[in-house]
């Protein structure tokens, strides 16, 4: 995984045009049936390369809903995350 949007997503649409790379879909192409945006763990990046940090996260208004997550298969993670940050699903914005 990398970054990961839970349940508390209002589906404001804010986030996915601002993924380099288009890792971010909406409600009705999220694969898991939930009724929240979803990310692709092998496309998102964490912004390595794009930005100082997760433009999801900095663009979404609902506090909390963008976390880290554990790696995976991801190409790309920020080094500075903390397993222990990434296993309690820490906000990526405070
Ligand atoms: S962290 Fe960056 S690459 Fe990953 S989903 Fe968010 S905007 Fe896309
Ligand atoms: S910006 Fe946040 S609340 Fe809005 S769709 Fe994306 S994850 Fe959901």
């Amino acid at each position: 995984m990398a970054v990961f949007i839970n349940d508390t997503c209002i589906n404001c649409g804010a986030c996915i045009d601002e993924c380099p790379v288009e890792a971010i879909v909406d409600e009705d192409d999220n694969p898991t049936g939930e009724e929240t945006y979803y990310v692709y763990a092998d496309k998102c990046v964490e912004c390595v390369g794009h930005h100082d940090e997760p433009a999801c996260a900095t663009a979404c208004p609902t506090e909390g809903c963008i976390t880290w997550d554990a790696i995976g298969e991801s190409p790309e993670h920020r080094e500075d995350i903390t397993e222990e940050q990434r296993a309690n699903k820490e906000p990526v914005v405070e």
